[in-house]
């Protein structure tokens, strides 16, 4: 007698699989679908078990209900593997590469082909079981194991092919069906009366929907569309089988704004209905895109590769609908909705680049209102360079590629130059110029903005301790310290390392702060500020007017100079920007601090800054950022002028 306990067992855990899928809404997208079919054909290869079996616990002679039980079973359970093949291939992301190619869809049917075959011809052949005096296994059984073989062996190599796109407890769960179902076979050879396979089968079924379908992973419960992580991970995907995808890209520029308005609640049922639009706008063009919400006002659609008119009347209904005033708890307001269409991988070529460039777009272009294309805001070299900024980094220490650029500072009461800052400029032979706005914040990020600021200190520090230096009657140099240089515990020795080194006195420097790390009242970077300035260290607060200031900070720090941004100056003629300016002069004067004037580039600058009683003057007109052999000629040359003339 056979025992169909486990069978029993199984078709019940089957239809709770069933209802869970159902209730956890996996029933759109071809990988859910195919689960789906899983879960239907286990259940009607253990029903046929059950089935079978029963006839033959009860010796019955129906000849043909037998014959249609077993082959019933065989061909329904035997089809398993195959569709796991095609829900692993469906994970991937990969049918394109598989079924381009005829020859490879005819080798891929025909294992399972031939199984059905058989099985459907035994009536006839007795080549695999026959019936007649019980059920008994012919000479052509084992055939039906040969030819699942082969998918189980595509199963495994294409999952640790595809690895990089799965985690750990995934390829686990995917691979529990090949191991569970050797484990029913063997125990079935062993244990002919237990009837295991479709137990095996249900339970794999049951590790694949828990480690691999998890909706709650993917699935945004407030929007209904899918998560950040979802499309990372699609997206990851499809540049890795090199499938072309069309991205229409949505960021809400003001929805900073908006959310300190209206609040965080208020701003997701706003979400919502953004979300709402998104997919009326897929549904009016035939629903073919995927949709997604990232966060903070951020949402994709991505349409495949020949739907690109799609994808491009999407973006601009969504511009339309977007551009409508809205009203929001009683404001009337409107979005600035940033739109890029986007073509990858041919016009952004990484992944990388994608999530860099779709995380702040809209903070780097004009709001125009139009929907953009990739081709004209997104800069390759500029993302290049961002993805490989610590390569580059590390090949510019190693190969000295760093230099320190002067640029003079003119002594308005002098009528000399007399300082200069210190810049840092690198020349990568792959991407060219590379601006330090890219290269100091990548390298706080990555550390190496440490090494970095040490070779600049040291270069000035050789510079002004030579003779060369004091012929040029200059009083000292400025060099920049970044937030994360202040907050390293090491700062203060390390300077004053390098200064004992090359015998400089600390009148020959000054250390300029930003106004942002001056507002953080750090103490690590405190301590290290009062040891500098115990050591006769002198400090100037840069960019002044830009930050946040917290004014309490900026009146505690020992500031000798104060920067006036290049913003000031572009804001001259503004009236109320000028009174601004007079009465920040005179404040800061008030309190003895001198002050230096970024970004001046015209005479008229020169006079109106000279005219508000400022110290200094720094900018493009008198000379922008110089090698240091151009800038002890340029210093020269500018002493030898003056002192001709006097
Ligand atoms: P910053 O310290 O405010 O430096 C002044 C920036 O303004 C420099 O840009 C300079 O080239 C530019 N500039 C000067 N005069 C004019 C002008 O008339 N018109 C215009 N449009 N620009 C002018 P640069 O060299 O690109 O440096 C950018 C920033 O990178 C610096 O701003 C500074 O914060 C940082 N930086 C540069 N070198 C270093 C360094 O060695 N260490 C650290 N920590 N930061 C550095
Ligand atoms: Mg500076
Ligand atoms: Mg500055």
């Amino acid at each position: 007698m056979k025992n169909v306990t486990f069978d029993v067992a199984a078709l019940i855990m089957l239809a709770v699989l069933f209802v869970t899928v159902v209730i956890r809404k996996m029933t759109k997208g071809t990988s859910n679908r195919l689960f789906l079919l899983q879960i239907v054909l286990a259940a009607i290869s253990t029903s046929f078990d059950i089935f079978a079996v029963t006839l033959d616990n009860y010796n019955s002679q129906n000849i043909f209900l037998l014959n249609f039980a077993h082959m019933g079973y065989l061909i329904v359970h035997n089809i398993h593997p195959f569709v796991h093949m095609l829900f692993v291939i469906s994970l991937t992301d990969t049918w394109h590469k598989i079924f381009q190619n005829p020859a490879k869809i005819v080798l891929f049917i025909l294992p399972y082909g031939f199984d059905v075959i058989l099985l459907a011809t035994n009536p006839f052949t007795h080549l695999m079981f026959s019936v007649e005096n019980g059920y008994t296994h012919e000479m052509l059984f084992h055939t039906l194991y040969v030819c699942i073989v082969p998918y189980i062996l595509l199963n495994v190599v294409y999952v640790l092919q595809y690895r990089a796109l799965f985690n750990r407890r995934k390829i686990f769960s995917l691979f529990s069906m090949t191991v569970l179902s050797f484990i029913a076979v063997v125990l079935h050879l062993i244990f002919p009366e237990l009837l295991v396979e479709c137990f095996a089968i249900t339970m794999s079924l049951f590790i694949v929907s828990a480690g691999v379908l998890r909706p709650e992973d993917y699935i945004d419960s407030f929007t209904g569309l899918y998560k950040h992580s979802a499309y990372a991970h699609d997206m990851k995907r499809a540049f890795f089988n090199d499938k072309h995808v069309n991205i229409v890209m949505l960021n809400i520029g003001n929805y900073n704004t908006l959310t300190s308005m209206v609040g965080y609640d208020v701003m997701t049922d706003v979400l919502n209905k953004i979300a709402a639009t998104i997919a009326d706008v897929n549904a009016s063009l035939h629903g073919d895109a995927d949709l997604y919400f990232l966060d903070r006002g951020r949402f994709r659609m991505v349409y495949s590769e020949k739907d690109r008119d799609k994808a491009k009347s999407a973006a601009e209904a969504l511009m339309k609908e977007l551009k409508k005033r809205a009203n929001i708890n009683g404001l009337d307001i409107y979005f600035t909705p940033y739109i890029v269409l986007a073509r990858c991988p041919d016009e952004i070529e990484s992944f990388k680049s994608l999530m860099a460039f779709g995380q702040d777009f809209h903070e780097k272009n004009h709001y125009s209102g139009q929907v953009m294309l990739a081709s004209d805001v997104y800069d390759a070299n500029a993302f290049a360079i961002h993805n490989n900024i610590d390569t580059i980094i590390e090949r510019a220490l190693e190969n000295q590629k760093f230099e320190v650029y002067y640029q003079p500072i003119y002594s308005i009461s002098s009528g000399k130059f007399a300082s200069a800052e210190a810049l840092l400029r690198l020349f990568d032979e792959e991407h060219g110029f590379i601006s330090p706005e890219i290269l100091i914040p990548a390298a706080e990020k990555s550390g190496a903005i440490h090494k970095i600021g040490e070779f600049v200190f040291e270069e000035v520090c050789k510079f002004v301790s030579g003779d060369e230096f004091i012929k040029l009657g200059l009083n000292y140099i400025e060099v920049n310290l970044s937030v994360a240089q202040c907050m390293h515990g090491d700062l203060a020795d390390t300077i004053l390392n390098i200064m004992r080194k090359y015998n400089v006195s600390p009148e020959s420097i000054n250390l300029e702060i930003t106004e942002t790390a001056a507002s953080y009242s750090q103490r690590v970077m405190t301590e290290n500020l009062n040891k500098l300035a115990r050591a006769g260290l002198s400090f100037s607060l840069d960019d002044y007017g830009t930050g946040y200031s917290n004014m309490k900070r900026v009146i505690q720090l020992p500031l000798k100079i104060v920067k006036l941004d290049k913003s000031f100056v572009d804001e001259q003629h503004n009236p109320k920007m000028w009174i601004f300016l007079q009465n920040t002069v005179k404040m800061l004067k008030d309190m003895k601090m001198e002050i230096v004037v970024e970004g001046i580039e015209t005479r008229e600058m020169v006079e109106a800054f000279s005219n508000l009683k400022c110290d200094f003057i720094q900018g493009y007109f008198f000379s922008r950022p110089i090698c240091k052999a151009e800038f002890i000629d340029f210093i020269a040359n500018a002493t030898l002028g003056t002192s001709s003339e006097e």
